[in-house]
């Protein structure tokens, strides 16, 4: 019989000490025989969180645009990759892409659509949404895996999912956050010494956050779009400027828990700290720039798009439609919290920044 993923993470503890929140969130995450990522179906009504193109069509659409736009500003190459890392349910890509055939022949051919997921149920859902279309689709195991030819990534809601650190500053020093073993025996927090250093001030209990799995990724792009002639669009719940705080989650059934509660079990992620990604590509001497979702979206035409997909259609599935808009772009909504990056060359422009 395998043994569970919370009787191993005790085990690790006794034996390693207590584990850092990376390891611990990356073991919870990504374990294949109990990682939440790897066994759930977390999206949708029925699962644990509802993300932005499962509210609405619009959202993919308008993207879709952006890429059309952006592949002509690259110089239309042909072939391309058309990239998304975390496809969740396909829905993303699946619009991306009949709004691509609908617009741009060329750009449509050009596509070879490449995947990068963990999870073998979400695969299946993807193959299955996305083989109807006619492009050649491949999976991948990660961002640092994804050929040599021009490209243009797009990330909803996959960088949050990466592994973060906290450290605390706790009697004048800094020291990270673990996770160790009550005398119960459960899962339970606590520090252990670090050498971790800010140039912000904090005070007394402040805690600061920092993705390495993620600045890693950025990194790693930031090369590929200087040396492969690409683009990407990351779109996530974050900051634009670094700051101290816990954003550290556990959400199951669309409700917050115990993230030390059954691990594995539950969708854990924190807020994304665009800061150092702006810095990252701006050292690669790359062009990143921020907005928030609201004023990506109505950039790029949402309102002017909700009004044609409304008409012709009865008053209520107009209803529906207004509110998907507001869920999406409305500043107490989705609209502030969500940003969205783009890094290009510089000398290129997209649109909707
Ligand atoms: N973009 C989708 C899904 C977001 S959920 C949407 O907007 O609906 C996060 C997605 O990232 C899931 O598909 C999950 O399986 C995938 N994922 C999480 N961590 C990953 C990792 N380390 N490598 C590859 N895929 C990962």
């Amino acid at each position: 019989m395998t043994i569970k993923l919370n009787d191993r993470l005790k085990s690790l503890i006794q034996n390693d000490g207590p584990l850092d929140l990376a390891t611990y969130m990356q073991l919870c995450l990504t374990d294949p025989d109990d990682g939440y990522y790897t066994t759930k179906k977390p999206i949708g009504r029925k699962g644990d969180f509802i993300t932005a193109p499962e509210i609405s069509q619009l959202f993919g659409e308008l993207i879709g645009i952006w890429i059309i736009d952006t592949w002509q500003k690259l110089g239309a190459p042909s072939p391309f990759s058309l990239i998304e890392a975390g496809p969740g349910h396909g829905t993303l890509m699946a619009d991306i892409l009949r709004t691509i055939a609908k617009l741009s022949t060329p750009c449509s051919k050009a596509a070879h659509v490449r995947l990068i997921e963990i999870s073998p149920p979400l695969k299946k859902i993807q193959k299955d949404k996305l083989s109807a279309f006619d492009t050649p689709l491949t999976w991948h195991e990660s961002t640092e895996d994804i050929g040599d030819d021009a490209f243009i990534l797009i990330a909803n809601e996959f960088f949050d999912a990466l592994p973060i650190n906290q450290y605390q500053f706790v009697e004048g020093q800094w020291a990270e956050r673990a996770i160790g073993l009550s005398p119960e025996n459960t899962l339970t927090w606590g520090l252990k010494p670090s050498k971790f250093n800010t140039t912000l001030n904090p005070k007394p209990n402040d805690i600061f956050e920092t993705s390495v799995s993620a600045q890693k990724r950025v990194v790693d792009l930031s090369k590929r779009i200087k040396t492969q002639n690409g683009a990407a669009l990351l779109i996530d719940y974050g900051h634009l400027k670094s700051g101290f705080g816990d954003t550290f989650q556990a959400i199951k059934n669309h409700a917050y828990v115990n993230p030390l509660e059954d691990p594995g079990s539950a969708d854990l992620t924190a807020h994304v700290d665009f800061d150092p990604f702006q810095q990252i590509a701006a050292k690669a001497g790359l062009h990143a720039k921020t907005t928030t979702q609201g004023a990506f979206l109505l950039a790029m035409g949402l309102l002017e798009r909700a009004g044609a997909l409304g008409a012709n259609l009865t008053t209520r599935q107009q209803e529906k439609i207004k509110t998907d808009v507001e869920r999406l772009a409305a500043p107490d909504k989705m609209g502030n919290l969500f940003k969205v990056m783009t890094i290009t060359r510089s000398g290129i422009t997209p649109h909707g920044f």
